[in-house]
């Protein structure tokens, strides 16, 4: 342990962030650095517990206190190497992720975590501005071709990892842009892009081949893939969006986030209208918008909406208000159940919770332009709407996101002929889904038998709906030790 008392006589002090009226008028990254010096004090005050309940939370397996403890002794160079050596990205998770380590901290008993994020985030960036981190090619080749499918967190982390062990690694994209849910999902405002590209670079120069545009199963065939490499690891994420079946689902004016969030992205990676929207320009500017959802993607789109100049954002959230405050003897160390109130909620919108989305109203062939919901029985877990009650008109200008998350490859439909075209294109992606998915299946007994196996996805195909999404990297590691397992048995 380094500082006794560090705990006891330093408060804990977090980034700040830009004010609301400044953040809203950019697109860009808003939480302020803190000093290295400062970052030296939070790191002051781990305890370096013998238990490190930090550990237990963090998705990572990050070592925590051992760099806690190097940032303290101004070791810098040191901890991004400890940092590292446990996650490929950690300018990622220092940005986006939800850090449960700070909620399992033991300082946390009394609500005053170490500031494990920031240090973690401090860390990298200063790696990358110190230019301490540069590509780690191999010291030899083992001969053995890899090709990954699908470059969100969890391909890029197995894919960097398959080529610093030696072997041949073709990473395959069917997007215009690496990065998946990274480039594509996550706005600006919270990770800037740059970040992506930057490890791009790095992962060139390690000998990793990036192929975007390519779709495994429609633009090259699996068997091509089987044929041409020694394993194939599956990585290609959750795209098909929880849909909300209501009537009125499909009057125009009500969108799946994804079709949002990914427009505004293309824009700010600088892609003219028919680029970034080709099916459409979806926006919130002068619009009554409603969020129905109130988790981060639902966040994301309140975010979106206000930079974007909405007259008004309306958040809707099915589960009842949680507590302010989490009763700590019963949930510590555990993930808390209490309200949280994102950097998106504080720049305006007005939430309600306990409320059931029953439908969109308009006239045929127009705009949505109000929606109906009902408030959800008290004290019941699963939501049911109160059916005594005539429900609460909510105004909608054409700006209804539909917040979720899923399996692979969703449209949002505009209108009834819409939805027939969406449908039989989802039948095709299930189908292409699933057989991907048998693919993976066929790994187990492919070890045994075939003379050239795949590796089943570790990430988001194993588990379709998006949770527990901050286990991408890690899910990319231990899939790129199974495929080295793989390779080398051949
Ligand atoms: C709006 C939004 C906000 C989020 N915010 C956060 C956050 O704040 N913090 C957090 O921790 N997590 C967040 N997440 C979740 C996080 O982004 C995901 O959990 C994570 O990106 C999943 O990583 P992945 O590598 O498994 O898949 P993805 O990121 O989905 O990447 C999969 C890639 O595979 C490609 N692909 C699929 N099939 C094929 C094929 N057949 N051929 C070629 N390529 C293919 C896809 O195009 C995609 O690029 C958010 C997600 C969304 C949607
Ligand atoms: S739980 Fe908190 S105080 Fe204890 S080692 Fe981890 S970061 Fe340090």
């Amino acid at each position: 342990m380094g500082l006794t008392t560090g705990f006891l006589t330093i408060g804990r002090q977090d980034r700040p962030y830009e004010k609301v009226e400044a953040r809203l008028k950019t697109w860009k990254e808003f939480i302020k650095k803190l000093p290295p010096e400062e970052i030296g004090k939070q790191g002051a005050r781990c305890m370096d517990c013998g238990i490190p309940f930090c550990h237990n939370g963090c998705p990572v397996n990050n070592l925590i206190p051992d760099w806690n403890e190097l940032v303290r002794r101004d070791r810098w160079q040191a901890a991004l190497e400890v940092l590292h050596s446990t996650n490929n990205f950690p300018e990622f998770t220092g940005r986006i992720c939800p850090a449960p380590c700070e909620a399992s901290c033991t300082l946390n008993i009394d609500d005053n975590p170490v500031t494990i994020k920031s240090i973690e985030c401090a860390i990298v960036d200063r790696g990358w501005e110190e230019g301490w981190i540069v590509p780690q090619p191999p010291a030899a080749k083992t001969g053995k071709r890899v090709a990954v499918v699908g470059s969100g967190p969890a391909g890029m982390a197995c894919a960097q990892q398959l080529a610093r062990a030696g072997h041949a690694v073709t990473l395959f994209e069917k997007a215009d842009r690496i990065g998946g849910l990274l480039r594509y999902g996550i706005p600006d405002f919270k990770m800037e892009k740059p970040a992506i590209d930057r490890r791009m670079r790095q992962m060139e120069a390690e000998g990793v081949e990036f192929r975007i545009g390519v779709e495994v199963g429609v633009t090259i065939s699996v068997k091509s893939l089987l044929e041409g490499y020694d394993a194939v690891a599956l990585t290609g994420g959750a795209e098909w969006p929880r849909d909300l079946e209501v009537p009125g689902r499909a009057l125009p004016g009500v969108h799946f986030a994804m079709d949002f969030l990914t427009q505004q992205n293309k824009r700010g990676a600088g892609d003219d209208e028919a680029r970034a929207a080709p099916r459409g320009t979806i926006s919130a500017k002068g619009k009554h918008v409603v969020v129905i959802g109130g988790g981060d993607t639902g966040s994301d789109c309140i975010g979106t909406s206000n930079r974007q100049g909405a007259a008004s954002v309306t958040n809707l959230e099915v589960m009842a208000l949680p507590p302010d405050h989490e009763d700590k003897g019963l949930t510590w160390p555990d993930w808390p159940l209490k309200l949280r109130t994102s950097s998106s909620h504080e720049e305006g919108c007005d939430r309600d919770f306990a409320v059931l989305t029953k439908r969109a109203l308009g006239q045929r062939q127009a705009r949505s332009d109000r929606m109906r919901a009902h408030r959800v029985g008290e004290g019941r877990r699963r939501p049911h709407a109160d059916e005594g009650n005539r429900g609460q008109r909510i105004p909608d200008q054409g700006g209804s996101r539909a917040a979720g998350d899923g399996i692979p490859g969703a449209a949002a439909p505009r209108n009834d002929r819409a939805v027939g075209r969406q449908a039989r294109s989802a039948r095709q992606h299930r189908g292409h889904r699933d057989g991907l998915q048998d693919l993976g299946a066929e790994t187990v007994r492919g070890r045994r038998h075939a003379p050239r196996p795949v590796a089943g996805g570790l990430g988001d195909p194993r588990r379709p709906p998006m949770r527990p999404r901050h286990r991408r990297v890690p899910d990319g590691r231990e899939l790129a030790a199974a495929v080295a397992t793989i390779v080398e048995l051949l």
